[in-house]
Order: C-alpha cells, then sequence, then structure tokens
C-alpha cells in the first residue's frame, strides 16, 4: 500500500498558512510531486503550540525537488541529497524538505537510505507514532500509527519493535527520553524504557556533539527532572555522562525558574538546569573546594564540547554556589555583583539555593525571602567602572610604569570596594598618595 487514508483535519495556522509554503508545495505540485507537512510542525499545531521549524515529506526525488524549487524562484540549499534533503530558504522561514524514503541499511549510527514512493513506509521508519504523522496544505492529516491518541494521552511511543528500532540508531535513545520530556506524562512507556536499557552502551558510539544537543533540548522542557530521573533509573544517562546525578536539585532549579518566581530575568536555562544536576559533586566552601569545582565543572563542560563562554559560564556558577549563602552581608553581595556582573551572580544564587533546598531540613520562608533578596541585588544592580585608570597614577607620579601602577590600582579599588564605591575621582588619588612610599619619601 502506498497511500495514507486521511485519519482526520486540523486548522492550519501560522507558519503553515504563510504565502511562501503555499509557494513551496505548489513548486512541488507544479513539477508533479505532492508534499506534506510531518514531524513537528503536524505535532504542534495538533497542540495549537507556536510552530518554528517546518519539515515537510516529498515524493519526488531530491534532485527534482530542488528543480522544482529553484523553477519557482525559491532558494533552496542541498542539505543531504544523499539522504534525500533539501532546505528551501524563504522570507516566512526554512523548509526542510525529505524525500519519502526507507533505511535500507543500519548500524545504529548511519543509515543507508532508498526512496520510495509509499507514504506508509516513510511513516514506519520514523522513530515515535506522534512524529509520524502528516497533513496536507489544507489541514487534512494522515495518522498511521494513531499517534494523536497517544500525543493526547501523553504516552511518548516507539513505531514498531523498540528493540530494533533503537538497534538501527542509538540516537533515538535520546530523542525518546527528550519527547517523554517535552509531551510524555509519567509514568514513562516501560517497553520503551526498558529497550532503552537495554541498549544504553549503545550510546557510546553516538558523538558527544549530538548528545548534547539533544540533552539541551531536553532540559528546555518545562518539567525535565522527572525524565531526567528516568534517564538515571533506566540506566541510560550513567553510560554516557555518570556526573549528572542531582535531580532534587534539579527539580527545585525547575521549579525556581518556571514556577515559583515568575521573573522575568530569570527563565528555564538549559545550562544553568544542568549546573543543578552536576552542582552536588564535591561542593565545598574552602578554597581547595572551590578549585576543585572549577576544575572538574571546566573538565565536564569541556568533554560535552560546550563553547568557551559556556563553558566559562558553567564552571563559573559551579565554582561561585558554594561561597553564596543567604546570611551574605551586603559588602560581600556588592563586591560579588561588582567582580561576577548580575547575570553570573543570579546563576550562582540560583545554583546555591537550588542545592540547598535539595537538602532537609525545608528552607524557612524566612530563608526564602533572604534568597530572594539576593536575586534582588542582582536585578538592581547597575554595573560601576574604578573612576581612576592607570594612566592618572603615572600622570600623578605616583609610580613610575611597572607593576607598582598594577598594585596601586588594586589597593584603590579594594578602599573603593570598602566604602561602596562613594569614592570619586580625588578622592581615590589624595587616598593613592597617602599610600604611595614614593610619594611619602618625597614630601619627607
Ligand atoms: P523538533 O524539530 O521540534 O526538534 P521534530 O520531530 O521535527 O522535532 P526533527 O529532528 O526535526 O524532529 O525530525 C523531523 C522528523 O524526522 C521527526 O518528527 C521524525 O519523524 C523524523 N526523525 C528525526 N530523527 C529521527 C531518528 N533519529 N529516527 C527516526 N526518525 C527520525
Ligand atoms: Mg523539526
Amino acid at each position: 500500500m502506498t497511500a495514507l487514508e486521511a485519519t482526520g483535519r486540523l486548522r492550519p495556522y501560522g507558519i503553515m498558512v504563510a504565502d511562501d509554503t503555499a509557494r513551496v508545495f505548489d513548486a512541488i505540485a507544479q513539477h508533479g510531486g505532492r508534499a506534506r507537512f510531518v514531524g513537528g510542525v503536524v505535532r504542534d499545531a495538533l497542540l495549537k503550540r507556536d510552530l518554528i521549524d517546518v519539515d515537510i515529506a516529498c515524493d519526488l526525488p531530491p534532485e527534482q525537488t530542488q528543480t522544482a524549487l529553484e523553477k519557482a524562484g525559491v532558494r533552496v540549499i542541498p542539505t543531504g541529497l544523499k539522504h534525500g534533503t533539501v532546505t528551501a530558504i524563504t522570507e516566512a522561514g526554512a523548509y526542510e524538505i525529505t524525500t519519502l524514503r526507507v533505511d535500507v541499511l543500519t548500524d545504529g549510527r548511519h543509515a543507508e537510505v532508498a526512496f520510495t514512493d509509499s507514504w506508509l513506509e516513510d511513516a514506519k521508519r520514523r522513530d515515535l507514532t506522534f512524529n509520524a504523522i502528516y497533513c496536507d496544505l489544507d489541514g487534512t492529516v494522515y495518522d498511521p500509527f494513531d499517534g494523536e491518541t497517544d500525543l493526547r494521552d501523553g504516552r511518548v511511543r516507539f513505531i514498531g519493535v523498540a528493540e530494533s528500532r533503537i538497534a538501527e540508531d542509538f540516537l533515538r535513545i535520546l530523542r525518546f527520553f527528550r519527547f517523554q520530556a517535552w509531551f510524555g506524562r509519567p509514568p514513562i512507556d516501560p517497553i520503551g524504557a526498558e529497550a532503552c536499557r537495554n541498549a544504553a552502551k549503545g550510546l557510546l558510539d553516538i558523538s558527544v556533539e549530538r548528545i548534547r544537543d539533544e540533552l539541551f533540548k531536553l532540559l528546555a522542557s518545562r518539567s525535565p527532572a522527572s525524565t531526567i530521573g528516568d534517564m538515571i533509573g533506566f540506566g541510560v544517562l550513567p553510560v554516557i555522562l555518570p556526573q549528572l546525578t542531582h535531580t532534587d536539585c534539579l527539580r527545585i532549579m525547575q521549579w525556581l525558574d518556571s514556577t515559583a518566581l515568575a521573573d522575568p530575568t530569570v527563565r528555564p536555562d538549559p545550562l544553568r538546569r544542568l549546573a543543578a544536576l552536576f552542582s552536588s559533586n564535591g561542593a565545598d566552601d574552602d578554597d581547595k573546594g572551590q578549585e576543585d569545582n572549577l576544575a572538574a565543572a571546566e573538565k565536564f563542560a569541556r568533554g560535552l564540547r560546550l563553547s568557551n563562554e559556556e563553558t566559562g559560564r558553567f564552571a563559573g556558577m559551579v565554582a561561585h554556589a558554594p561561597l553564596i549563602h543567604p546570611k551574605m552581608p551586603d559588602d560581600t553581595i556588592r563586591r560579588d555583583l561588582y567582580r561576577m556582573g548580575a547575570t553570573a551572580f543570579r546563576d550562582a544564587v540560583l545554583l546555591a539555593w537550588s542545592t540547598r533546598a535539595a537538602v532537609p531540613p525545608r528552607c524557612s520562608s524566612a530563608e526564602n525571602e533572604k534568597w530572594k533578596t539576593l536575586l534582588q541585588a542582582a536585578k538592581n544592580w547597575q554595573p560601576v567602572k574604578l573612576p581612576i585608570q592607570g594612566r592618572d597614577i603615572l600622570d600623578a607620579r605616583l609610580a613610575p610604569a611597572g607593576p607598582r601602577i598594577g598594585e596601586l590600582l588594586k589597593q584603590a579599588e579594594e578602599y573603593w570596594l570598602d566604602h561602596a564605591f562613594a569614592p570619586d575621582r580625588n578622592e581615590l588619588m589624595t587616598y593613592l598618595a597617602r599610600q604611595s612610599p614614593a610619594r611619602k619619601k618625597e614630601t619627607k
């Protein structure tokens, strides 16, 4: 059977009804082909969510899809001709268009594919029931595995035999948990989860970049902690990232960032959530502990191929959180904000708060108020700059060019911090003049 039976309708909206989308569909039809929405866009449309990426399935071979689109004046990038994928770029957005296909040879990482004219065969090679729903431009829905029911019931289910589907492509293990976090309702499908447990070692063959991307997508869901708990419980996460153990801390973090605080400066943040999961390892508040935390966090972040910026942010919060506590004096808060900036300070506060709240005794409401005060300090923070520079010290002949300038600047900064940033340029120069041994000798 090559055709799919229509099973329902949805009302298209957003990018589904954009003129550019119609142009893409028309171009393919003009060339004798047929296009249908598939994957995320259909799944999200059934849930009436914002539509972002558009995946399209099409029965023309990829070169012909390319020609058809170019003829219609649509810009095309041949992103993966071998696998049947081209990307159409329009003002309304990008469309990933993939020719109907079957996987003929798989090894868990790569697939050799063959093109087909069978919509059902194309559906069977997809991973989850609700990811294999197709939809015409006019909203006619084709749902061969009753994915819509699964979606509405929060059931994340592999198409076909879970073990075999995972053996074809081990990344599906992570996709299974990612979609569980986004659309699943506990308890997790035991058949899929057991199959993931049995195949978990296969993830060692998957590239770190793909693992990282999936993990970040999972952590961007509203409440990832229970799914992360399942990934640990079913022995999946320990195979690839044994450092991620602290689900209790993540649970508090997700509660703070998506429910409790209702603060636009505190949004769900996958990197901060990752730090929460990681933070329990070796948290200690002496200097040695802080250095160890920093080194361990940097090593972990680099291993996960995070960018330099992400690595710095991640390691910074892990190392700094143990130094933050609700009874911090104002002076220390000020110094931290000055040295770290509001964003890094806020990260460290949230991580410290989550770490604290994850262990008994429960935070009293008075303690929670104190934590909130720290966040408020970050919100109110206006960056300030030391009012003098090395040049000023040179010009005033308080020291010759060289390392002494840096030492004096440091002294001035300490004085300025001790006095809550109040001293202005004149006061700082007078203070330094009093400190400088050279000047003292001159005036004797
Ligand atoms: P989103 O784009 O929101 O992350 P998506 O479901 O659209 O989710 P994509 O990675 O864009 O995911 O893939 C589009 C579709 O391709 C999926 O819905 C699924 O049908 C199929 N697919 C993607 N990756 C796999 C895979 N590893 N195994 C089987 N099918 C897959
Ligand atoms: Mg997609």
